[in-house]
């Protein structure tokens, strides 16, 4: 392969770009991030924070067995990153509670949890269906309407901003040249391998790096609109909801459209929730935050009272006593959802080295995308765990599995 200025270039510095990136690093690539910046639409920075296993994969024991796995090995990422550059994303797995408001929501979580321990083929899936005795003794703060709830060991959470920066700082500290206000405009395959990226870019880029290069005769960046370009072997497009226009150049089908959701953060309280639940949690800072809500607004990121009201009600109904606390701030955020629900790992058959990669667990796939991921892109051969995530079973129409990932 001949030899171009990057090993990799990652389009998009939010959780996925970030990990991936990370993971590159440490093999030992040299690799670029570029990233648009603040105007777009960035779950990365609006998430809640939680490594969740719990009912993943439902139809799907390959999606059971790859968040499972990453689980596992956030405890290394963790260390990891507190190692490089000692901004520590505070994971902890003390395992996870959903609560259940009747037996109806009780039953269902029962038959959910058995399902994926039958469909995964992991008779040590370690879950507990939790009468209303026991579920006030792991979570006092319970109101009388909880009537039992659902426990997995696997289920933990972080800090989400930490966590990105400390995938920032690390890359920093590992070499690798992280750009904001960076808009890639067009990705060009290259005749002979390798790729051509034609940036947009803002007042914080830096043009040592991107200036410079000559395109190759003929090549649609040769005088182009764009400002800049630059050249890598590998191309890997983590850009969010940004990834299907970037994808089509390249071959790759990604479809991902925006669901939205809301958090709303309360003031700092005393330690009341030693479990984080799928839509309630307390940061190791105090905060409650309370979220859970699933909606489609398409790009529209706002934070209606209309859904706050919803989301307080029924976190009230769980833990009553959050009716004390302030809420000091909320606001909405889009996930990236795929048709079915499951991540897209998928490298371009037309074009080898480019490669794509969409979820809406970024952040409970993070040590999965440091570890594994990252291996994939260098070798360019997926793994059988991974195979499953190609956009194709778009294609086929047994591809029905629905929509509960
Ligand atoms: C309300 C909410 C709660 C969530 N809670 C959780 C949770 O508890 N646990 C969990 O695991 N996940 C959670 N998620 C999902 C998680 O946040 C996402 O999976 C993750 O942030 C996706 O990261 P990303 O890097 O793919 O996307 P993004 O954060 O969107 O990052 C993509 C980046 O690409 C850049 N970009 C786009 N186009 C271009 C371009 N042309 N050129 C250069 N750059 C470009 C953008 O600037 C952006 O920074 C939640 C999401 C939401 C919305």
């Amino acid at each position: 392969m001949p030899s171009k200025e990057y090993d990799a270039v990652v389009i998009g510095a939010g959780l996925v770009g970030a990990a991936i990136a990370y993971g590159l690093v440490r093999i030992g690539l040299r690799v670029a991030v570029l990233d648009e910046g603040d105007s777009v639409h960035r779950p990365s920075h609006g998430n809640f924070g939680l490594v969740w296993v719990q009912g993943k994969g439902v139809g799907r024991p390959e999606y059971a067995r790859w968040t499972l796995e990453s689980s596992e090995r956030w405890f290394d990422l963790n260390a990891s990153l507190v190692e490089d550059c000692g901004v520590d994303p505070g994971y902890r797995r003390p395992g996870g509670i959903t609560p259940a408001l009747s037996e109806d929501e009780l039953c269902a979580l029962k038959t959910m949890l058995e399902r994926v321990r039958s469909e995964s083929a992991a008779a040590d899936f370690e879950f507990e269906i939790l009468d209303d005795a026991r579920i006030r003794t792991l979570l006092p703060a319970c109101g009388p309407e909880v009537v039992g709830g659902a426990w997995t060991a696997y289920d933990g959470h972080v800090d989400p901003l930490r966590l990105l920066r400390a995938l920032h700082a690390s890359l920093d500290l590992h070499g690798a040249r992280v750009r904001s206000q960076t808009k890639v405009r067009a990705i060009v395959p290259l005749p002979g391998g390798g790729f051509e990226i034609a940036v947009a870019s803002g007042p914080s880029a830096s043009s040592e790096d991107l200036a410079g290069y000559d395109p190759p005769k003929g090549s649609s960046l040769d005088g182009g609109e764009t400002n800049k370009r630059l050249q890598a072997q590998r191309v890997v497009i983590a850009a969010g909801h940004g990834s299907k226009a970037l994808g089509s150049m390249v071959g790759i089908e990604v479809p991902v459209s925006p669901e939205h959701g809301q958090i709303l953060v309360t003031e700092r309280t005393a330690s009341i929730l030693e479990y984080p639940t799928l839509s309630v949690r307390q940061s190791d800072e105090g905060s409650i935050l309370l979220g859970g809500s699933k909606e489609d607004r398409g790009f529209d990121i706002s934070a209606p009272v209309r859904t706050s009201a919803e989301i307080a009600a029924r976190s009230l109904r769980i833990f009553p006593q959050i009716a004390k606390l302030r809420i000091v701030r909320s606001w909405g955020a889009l996930r990236v959802m795929t048709p079915d629900g499951f991540p897209i790992y998928a490298a371009s058959d037309e074009y080898a080295g480019a490669f794509a990669v969409a979820c809406h667990s970024g952040v409970t796939l993070a040590a999965n995308h440091v570890w594994q991921t990252s291996r994939w892109i260098e070798r360019g051969t997926i793994p059988p765990e991974m195979a499953c995530f190609s956009p194709r079973r778009f294609e086929s129409p047994s591809s029905d599995v629905s929509k509960i990932a």
